[in-house]
């Protein structure tokens, strides 16, 4: 069997998983295109409720629920004199990318290193295609029955921040700051930190609890925009249509062929960016494409756009009478720039996950975070690992071990920022 990676981690993890265990079981998928409000998925509210009643129940009484969905709480510091208030931050909603209602999640206890078999869907984990799961041999897993998300995106930051939280508030001999916990819906859905009211959480900087592999931490996310390329064509009959009919489908065809195979998502890791078209569109009189454009580097995620735009123009001049629209849209910033200013931030991190006994692995996201968005309105928060792994697939996973590492880390950050 896997050692946990301390005794605090081995002392946490029953609770730990039975929080898990409760959170999944609640269907939080958010909807991208369901009505207006916050949140987009009455069935995230039931999470929340839950959290509040718990967390009341673990003694933080100013525990609350707003209209929106956010659920905010506050463990007081445990040191004299004043003490800072710092923020954990976890997502309540699962993403729409796959079913995410009706999740029976499996226990597969001391992991002997093989091919998962999940009951459902002919659903496989095979450690062959997956390096992080072939290193678990020993560990005790955590999946979803094949048919359905697990969500331990983001249920393990929850279950996480809950386990940590209510063993410092059993626990008042010892030391933290000012714990502020804040619960978020539709981050999947890009809305996350939208309503999120800094002022009101109060802290100076704050933490997520999204990431994945055990020692993650993570200063470091993409810029994004979204590109919305839409084509005007002519329309006729196309029995009469003999040098009238301008079909803007084919030249929304032609625009996805030009683009450059090396800029996609697929083609590229670590800090290049791309261009990743994830929806196409089209009727005879118009067509639509919608593309996401990434990159770490202001200047590079320029020059992406500038060959999408150019891509783009050069196939609809060919065709004199069809018209071109491009709209830009941003959606989050690369949160480095908003929390190098406060180098305390990731330093304090990276002394608690070593005091947790594991080397801190300073990664970039290839994506946004709720830190994204918050680090821009004046919260610095940063990302740190929650052991869950595949996420956003009937494949997702999570170590008992590793959520509880996690866990562990929480009591250890609240211990070195106490200690400034
Ligand atoms: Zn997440």
């Amino acid at each position: 069997m896997a050692p946990f990676t301390s005794p605090l981690a081995e002392e946490l993890a029953p609770d730990l998983l039975d929080r898990f265990q409760r959170y999944v079981r609640v269907d939080t998928q958010s909807r991208r295109d369901g009505n207006d409000g916050t949140p987009s998925t009455p069935g995230q509210l039931d999470l929340s409720r839950m959290l509040v009643e718990e967390l009341q129940a673990a003694g933080l009484e100013d525990a609350e629920l707003d209209d929106n969905g956010y659920v905010m709480a506050t463990l007081p510091a445990g040191i004299d004199g004043e003490a800072p208030v710092i923020g954990l931050i976890a997502h309540l909603d699962t993403t729409p990318a796959e079913r995410g209602a009706g999740v029976e999640p499996i226990v597969h206890r001391d992991y002997d290193g093989g091919v998962i078999e999940l009951p459902r869907n002919g659903t496989v984990l095979d450690p062959a295609s997956m390096p992080e799961l072939a290193g678990k041999s020993g560990h005790d897993l955590v999946t979803s029955s094949g048919d359905t998300l697990l969500g331990a995106d983001d249920k393990a930051g929850v279950a996480e921040i809950m386990t940590a939280v209510a063993h410092l508030a059993a626990h008042p001999e010892l030391r933290r700051p000012t714990l502020r916990i804040g619960f978020t819906p539709d981050e999947e859905i890009g809305e996350g930190a939208e309503l999120f009211d800094v002022r009101r959480f109060g802290a100076r900087c704050a933490y997520t609890l999204d990431g994945s592999t055990i020692g993650e931490l993570q200063d470091e996310t993409f810029t994004g925009v979204e590109a919305i390329v839409t084509i005007e064509g002519v329309e006729v009959h196309p029995g009469f249509a003999t040098g009238k009919l301008v079909n803007p489908i084919r030249l929304a065809g032609r625009v996805l062929a030009a683009l450059p195979p090396e800029l996609t998502p697929e083609a590229t890791g670590g800090r290049d960016g791309f261009i990743h078209v994830y929806e196409v569109n089209g009727r005879t009189g118009s067509a639509e494409i919608r593309a996401i454009v990434r990159d770490f580097d202001d200047e590079l995620l320029e020059r992406h756009l500038a060959v999408l735009r150019r891509t783009a123009e050069e196939v609809v001049a060919t065709e004199p009478r069809a018209r071109l629209e491009i709209e830009v849209r941003r959606q989050y910033r690369n949160m480095r720039e908003y929390i190098e200013p406060y180098p305390e931030i990731v330093e304090l991190a990276e002394r608690a996950i070593r005091a947790e006994g594991i080397e801190p692995r300073r990664t970039p996201i290839r994506g946004g975070t709720d830190g994204s968005r918050l680090s821009e309105m004046g919260l610095p928060t940063p990302n740190i690992f929650t052991g869950g792994n595949e996420y956003h697939s009937l494949r997702e996973w999570a170590s008992v071990q590793d959520m509880a590492a996690a866990a562990a880390t929480i009591v250890r950050l609240a211990e070195v920022w106490a200690d400034g």
